[in-house]
C-alpha cells in the first residue's frame, strides 16, 4: 500500500530522541489508516476494541539507545512509574537500564520479572513500612531517603550496608507546571539545600550503623525543556558535595539529577536537547568539580517519559458528535478515566481521525470523554474534518507515559488494554479491565 509521509514524520531530528510526535515506525496510509509498528489502527481496534493503548518497542528501545549513546558513563534508571508494566519493565531489564520504583506494588512488577534487584531504585516522599520491608527484603540497590522520619525507620530496619541516597531539594526552578516542579522551595519532596536541611539529613544518614550513604539526588521536574535548569542543579550539588566533604569528611561517589527531560506533544514543539544536555552537564560537572576540588561523582539519570511518551498512541471510538453554539463537540468511549493529564495540567493533544478518507474541509472540535464531568474534556479546540461522525475512529498520539500509569476506573469504567506492537506483530501487555476485575474487590 503506498504511504503518504505524515507532516510531523518529515521533520528532521535535531538530537537523539528528538524527532516525530507518534512513534517514528508509524505512517499515514493513502487510504487514511495509520500504521503503527507495522500494524494498522483499524486492525487494532477491531481486534482489541476502544480505548486501547497501543506502545511501539522498537520506539522505546530506540530512545533508550539514544540514551546510553549520548550517556555512556551514567547509569540510566528508568521511571517505572510512567509506564508500569511488566513487558515495559523487562524491556528495560533487556536493555540494561536501571528502575526506579514509587512503591510496593511498582517494585512486585518489576520482581515478578527477575529485574535484577542491585539495579532497583526505591523513591518517592512517603514510603510506607512496607514499602521499605519489601524494597530491604529484595535486597534492592539504593533507596532514596526524602525526609528524618524515613531515615530513623529505615536505619532500624535496615541490615548492614544498604545504600542511600539523600534527596535534595536544590532550589532550581524548572519553569514547567506547577504541579510537576519539584526542585523549587517549599514543597513536599526532598531534604532543603538553602535551610541546611539537606547538609543534616546527610549526617543523620552517616550516624545510622545499618546505612550507608550512596549518593546526592535532585529531581527537579518534569516536561522540563531548559538545559540550563539542570547545569544549575549540577552547579549547587556539586557544592553540596564539596559541603559534605568539609563537614563529614565523606567523599560523595554518586550523583543522580532525576528525569524530566521533556517531549513534544503537538506537531512542531520541541524536543528536548538531549545531546546539548550531555554535552554541558559533563562541561558543568567537571568545571565545578575542579573548581571544589571534590572528585568527579558518577552520575545517574531517571527518564520515564522521554523514553515512552512518543512511543504509545491511544485509539478511541467516536460515540457521538454535538454541534454546540459555537462549538462541536465529539464524545468519545473513553476520557478522563483514561487520560486525565488534560484536567491536572491543561496538556494538549493533537488528535487525528484515522481509517478512512477524510475530506480537506476541517472544522474546529472539542473532543470530551465519557464520564460525568463537565472537565472531561480530550483535546480542547483541535481541527478535525468537518464530516466526522459517530463511528470514526481517532488516534491521540503521545499517550505512553503517565495514561495507563494516572489511569483510575471512574464510573466503573474497565481500564483500556495495552497492546505492544513491533514489526506487524502485536502482543496483548495488558488485558481491558472487565466488570469481572472491578467487582472482584467490592465485597
Ligand atoms: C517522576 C520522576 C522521574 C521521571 O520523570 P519524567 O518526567 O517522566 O522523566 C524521575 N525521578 C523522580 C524522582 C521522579 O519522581
Amino acid at each position: 500500500m503506498p504511504i503518504a509521509q505524515l507532516p510531523a514524520a518529515a521533520s528532521t531530528s535535531r538530537s537523539a530522541t528528538s524527532g516525530t510526535v507518534p512513534p517514528r515506525s508509524s505512517a499515514r496510509l493513502v487510504d487514511g489508516d495509520l500504521v503503527i509498528g507495522g500494524v494498522p489502527a483499524t486492525r487494532l481496534a477491531a481486534r482489541f476494541g476502544t480505548p486501547c493503548q497501543v506502545v511501539d518497542e522498537a520506539e522505546v528501545r530506540r530512545r533508550v539507545r539514544a540514551f546510553r549513546e549520548v550517556l555512556p558513563e551514567a547509569e540510566v534508571v528508568f521511571a517505572g512509574k510512567s509506564l508500569p508494566c511488566r513487558a515495559v519493565y523487562g524491556w528495560m531489564a533487556s536493555e540494561g537500564l536501571s528502575l526506579d520504583v514509587c512503591s510496593a506494588g511498582e517494585l512486585a512488577v518489576a520482581r515478578s520479572v527477575g529485574f535484577p534487584a542491585e539495579r532497583v531504585v526505591l523513591h518517592d516522599n512517603v514510603k510506607i513500612a512496607e514499602d521499605l520491608k519489601a524494597a530491604l527484603a529484595y535486597g534492592v540497590g539504593r533507596i532514596v531517603v526524602d525526609s528524618f522520619d524515613e531515615i530513623a525507620q529505615l536505619g532500624a530496619l535496615a541490615g548492614p550496608g544498604q545504600r542511600v541516597m539523600v534527596r535534595v531539594t536544590p532550589g532550581v526552578d524548572a519553569h514547567t507546571h506547577r504541579a510537576i516542579a519539584t526542585g523549587v522551595e517549599d514543597q513536599k519532596f526532598g531534604f532543603s539545600l538553602a535551610s541546611g536541611a539537606a547538609l543534616e539529613a546527610v549526617r543523620c544518614v552517616l550516624e545510622q550503623p545499618g546505612l550507608r550513604l550512596a549518593g546526592l539526588h535532585c529531581h527537579i521536574g518534569s516536561q522540563v525543556r531548559r538545559v540550563a535548569a539542570y547545569e544549575e542543579a549540577v552547579r549547587r550539588m556539586v557544592g553540596l558535595i564539596a559541603a559534605v566533604r568539609s563537614s563529614h569528611g565523606v567523599e560523595v561517589a554518586e550523583l543522580d539529577l532525576g528525569g524530566g527531560f521533556a517531549v513534544p506533544y503537538l506537531p512542531g514543539e520541541d524536543t528536548f536537547d538531549l545531546v546539548g544536555f550531555a554535552h554541558r552537564l559533563r562541561v558543568a560537572l567537571n568545571y565545578e568539580c575542579a573548581a571544589h576540588r571534590v572528585p568527579v561523582p558518577r552520575v545517574l539519570v531517571e527518564p520515564g517519559r522521554s523514553l515512552v511518551a512518543n512511543a504509545g498512541v491511544t485509539l478511541y471510538r467516536v460515540i457521538t458528535v454535538k454541534r454546540g453554539v459555537s462549538r462541536t463537540f465529539v464524545a468519545v468511549d473513553g476520557g478522563m478515566s483514561d487520560n486525565p493529564r488534560p484536567a491536572l495540567y491543561g496538556a494538549r493533544y493533537a488528535v487525528r481521525v484515522v481509517g478512512r478518507p477524510t475530506p480537506l474541509r476541517r472544522a474546529p472540535a472539542t473532543v470530551v470523554g465519557r464520564h460525568c464531568e463537565a472537565g472531561d474534556v480530550l483535546a480542547e479546540d483541535v481541527s478535525l474534518p468537518a464530516d466526522i461522525h459517530a463511528g470514526d475512529l481517532l488516534a491521540v498520539p503521545v499517550t505512553g507515559a503517565y495514561h495507563h500509569a494516572l489511569a483510575s476506573n471512574y464510573n466503573l469504567v474497565g481500564r483500556p488494554p495495552i497492546v505492544g506492537v513491533l514489526n506487524g506483530e502485536t502482543r496483548l501487555l495488558v488485558r481491558r479491565e472487565t466488570e469481572e476485575d472491578l467487582l472482584r474487590r467490592d465485597m
